[in-house]
């Protein structure tokens, strides 16, 4: 059976892979699979939200839920309001950094986390199946509207910021908000922090015309500038639903998420060792600076949902992946733009130093990464004759391999959507990469004989 769901939900170019059918069909499936009770609907900015909510609430509701629609909210907005609310579940409408065109579904339980894998694989499997049972005319669900996700969040937030700290300093701050569904969150939140705010693409627009979704350093030449420009501390960019933040420091340069995670997770661990949370792809500088201040890294396979779960067994003091997903367990174990924002600028007043300075007093290495098509049906056969070429290496098994040598990293993945692996490699210097990367591709090679 083919993949539904990626790494974060379900996605795809609306009129192609995503339709109101399918829409309808999703909320029929995750009717049972809810049980009933009342599930949060909430999107993002796209033009196609509304006809994507509008069915896939018809299928819930057909299905025996009750519909509560928040509006337009960021997704870990809609997260915490369905932990808080004690809902059966949420769903939040979006394609998350994904491009105008496209647009999908991220599926929360009642605990506010993604759901799990075996979960996703429950709802894949009724929707291909497709028994939706009918039932009876007064056991439908009923819709009802409640705008108050982004309210609740923006006051959680809050209530854990030291706003008195950020008001005496207040901080200048460019926020780019991508026209997303940052736009009714994100400026009120950190005005109300203490910040002296400059918010680009604050209006919200599904066409996107400021910049495109996705918070990569090419996207964000404007912010960038107008960090320089403005003489602000820190620019923050979020992705179309805002479960993610980018920072841009104070000389307007962008900064790579796993070393915004890294910054976060020195301060943090001062003083209060603890475990970081992190895909098997993140950067070592993350490793280098949780063991200097005495925390445990823990490794997951790759995946955002995969590191929130990973984050509430272990306790963890933090999680994130290097996309610029941060995830904070003191509010939440989700990525979490808003939370990420504040955090970072607490940091920096508590701290009273310049990002430029916390980001270059780090660790720098160097990546290489690759694509090596495989044939069809034959990952698993490959990644058994890879198992025993590493034997003898110091590896890490939890998603594909991870093959640790002095001078680096190497990680050899299959792909969870296409028949190919993915070659990640990360070094000391940009040779040790690309060496760590061919033999890392090497492995690939030789098992296809
Ligand atoms: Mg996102």
């Amino acid at each position: 059976m083919a993949r539904l769901f990626g790494t974060n939900g379900i996605r795809g170019v609306v009129g192609r892979e995503i339709t109101a059918e399918f829409a309808l069909r999703l909320g029929r499936a995750l009717g049972p699979f809810f049980g009933g009770g009342t599930v949060a609907v909430g999107t993002d900015t796209r033009t196609t939200a509304d006809v994507l909510r509008e069915a896939l609430v018809a299928g819930l509701t057909a299905s025996g839920c009750d519909a509560l629609l928040l509006g337009v909210t960021p997704t870990p907005a809609l997260q915490l309001f369905v932990a808080r609310r004690r809902l059966r579940g949420g769903v939040a409408v979006t394609a998350s950094h994904n491009p105008p065109e496209y647009n999908g579904f991220k599926v929360v339980g009642g605990d506010g986390m993604d759901v799990s894998k075996s979960d996703e694989e429950g709802i894949e499997s009724s929707l291909a199946t497709m028994t939706f049972p009918e039932i009876a005319w007064d056991r439908c669900g009923r819709v009802q509207q409640d705008p108050g996700s982004n309210a609740l969040y923006v006051d959680a937030i809050l209530a854990l910021s030291d706003t008195a700290a950020v008001a005496r300093r207040k901080p200048k701050v460019v926020l780019d908000c991508a026209s997303g569904a940052a736009v009714h969150t994100s400026p009120e939140l950190l005005r109300r922090l203490g910040c002296s705010v400059t918010t680009l693409n604050g209006q919200p627009d599904g066409t996107f015309p400021g910049r495109l979704p996705e918070p990569r350093e090419e996207h964000l030449t404007e912010l960038c500038r107008t960090v320089v420009d403005v003489r602000a501390d820190l620019g923050i960019a979020h992705d179309g639903d805002a479960d993610r933040a980018v920072f841009i420091d104070d000389r307007g340069r962008f900064v790579h998420g796993d070393r915004a995670l890294a910054v976060v997770a020195r301060e943090r661990l001062r003083g209060k060792p603890g475990t970081v949370v992190t895909p098997v792809t993140s950067s070592s500088c993350v490793a280098d600076v949780v063991r200097e201040n005495g925390g445990a890294m823990d490794y997951t396979a790759v995946g955002s949902p995969i590191v929130s779960r990973r984050m509430k067994e272990v306790g963890a003091v933090l999680g994130g992946e290097e996309s610029g997903g941060l995830m904070f367990p003191e509010l939440q174990c989700a990525k979490d733009g808003g939370m990420a924002a504040a955090r970072m600028i607490e940091l920096l007043v508590v701290t009273g130093r310049n990002l430029s300075d916390l980001v270059d007093a780090l660790p720098t290495y160097s990546l290489a990464r690759r694509s090596l098509p495989v044939p069809a049906g034959s990952q698993e056969a490959v990644a058994t004759k890879i198992r025993e070429a590493v034997a003898g290496e110091k590896v890490l098994t939890v998603d594909g391999f991870r093959i640790e040598r002095p001078e680096g990293w190497v990680v050899v993945r299959p792909s969870g959507t296409e028949p190919l692996f993915r070659v990640y490699a990360e070094g000391r210097t940009p040779g040790d990469a690309e060496s760590l990367a061919a033999y890392g591709e090497g492995l690939v090679k030789a098992a296809l004989g």
